[in-house]
């Protein structure tokens, strides 16, 4: 049976260092200062927001949310985050995605100053994340935090092991692929066009799945062993709960793959609470590097 990696507990873990840490750097002074931009009424978005910036003061960090309406125009969201970028005040800056249709969302994430970018969107962090330079770049957080998971059952160094990744974005897939690289790990990245998915998951030692197709990794494609990290969170009917009600799953089929992993994250509880934790790490980093000091690790 699989050790389940805790990722409710490993996120509180972090936030408690990062609440530590920021009494040690704003007794220099300096208050680590998150500012969250949401533009429109996205029901998920809202509530996204909502929890980063209420983490946010939890932290003890100086936190300032920006509401603008559905209609805000493009010029006027380049003008808020260059007055954020200019605000001493603030370390970083996330502006919360999807953004409306009118709006390049490009643009806007090329426009936030990288070193306030605690998302790790601009090309700059993707670049410096692409070439090694961890110290200087922030790593997108839902990646950074499935290693952090990962780093508790294997290590930090993945020397000798295959990882599959499953799934290329922008924000799940890549990093996370450029993250294992930089932890020697062996990787191969699949995607919708990849050729007998089963039998290349099957030679994976670490195997992560970031598809959002729910529990579409089944059990016998794990292989015995192997560390299964499930990003995906897919919202399916649950008749069983009564007329109408949903439940969360995550792209891996968890009760089938837990029997042949040797640790396996779980949805809801796994990635997910990590995500935010991480966004915390990257500000107060940020505001670390800002003051000049040495940020810790997490
Ligand atoms: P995305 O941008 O839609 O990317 C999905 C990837 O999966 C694409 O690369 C796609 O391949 C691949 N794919 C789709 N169908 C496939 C199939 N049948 N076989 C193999 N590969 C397939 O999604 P994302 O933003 O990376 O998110 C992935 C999942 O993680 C979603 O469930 C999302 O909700 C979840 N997520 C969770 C967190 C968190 O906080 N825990 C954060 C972000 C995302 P192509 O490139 O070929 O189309």
């Amino acid at each position: 049976m699989a050790e389940i990696i805790d990722g409710k507990a490993l996120a509180e873990d972090v936030v408690a260092k990062v609440k530590t840490e920021t009494v040690r750097l704003t007794e220099t002074g300096v208050t680590p200062g998150l500012a969250v931009v949401i533009v429109g009424e996205d029901p998920a978005s809202q509530v996204y927001v909502a929890s980063k910036s209420r983490r946010a003061k939890e932290c003890g960090f100086h936190s300032v949310q920006h509401s603008l309406p559905e209609e805000t125009g493009e010029e006027e969201l380049v003008a808020l985050v260059e007055e954020l970028n200019a605000d001493s005040a603030i370390h970083g800056i996330l502006v919360q995605l999807p953004l409306p249709k009118h709006i390049d969302e490009g643009r806007i994430i090329q426009t936030i100053d990288p070193d306030k970018d605690v998302d790790g969107f601009h090309f700059i962090n993707v670049g410096r994340l692409g070439t090694g330079e961890l110290d200087s770049a922030f790593v997108p957080c839902t990646p950074a935090g499935a290693m952090l998971m990962l780093e508790r059952v294997r290590g930090r160094d993945l020397s000798g092991l295959s990882a599959v990744v499953i799934g290329r974005s922008n924000i799940v897939g890549k990093p996370m692929a450029n993250l294992l690289l930089a932890a020697n790990a062996t990787v191969t990245i699949a995607h919708s066009r990849t050729k007998d998915l089963p039998a290349l998951a099957r030679t994976a030692d670490i195997l992560v799945a970031a598809v959002g197709r729910p529990e579409m990794i089944r059990g016998d494609w794990v292989k015995p062993g192997a560390t299964v990290i499930d990003v995906g969170i897919n919202r399916i009917p649950a008749p069983e709960k009564g007329e109408g009600k949903t439940r969360l799953v995550g792209d891996v089929a968890f009760a089938e793959a837990k029997e042949n992993a040797g640790a396996i994250t779980p949805v809801p509880g796994g990635v997910g609470p990590m995500t935010i934790a991480m966004l915390m790490a990257n500000t107060l980093t940020s505001a670390f590097r800002k003051a000049g000091l040495e940020p810790p690790a997490f």
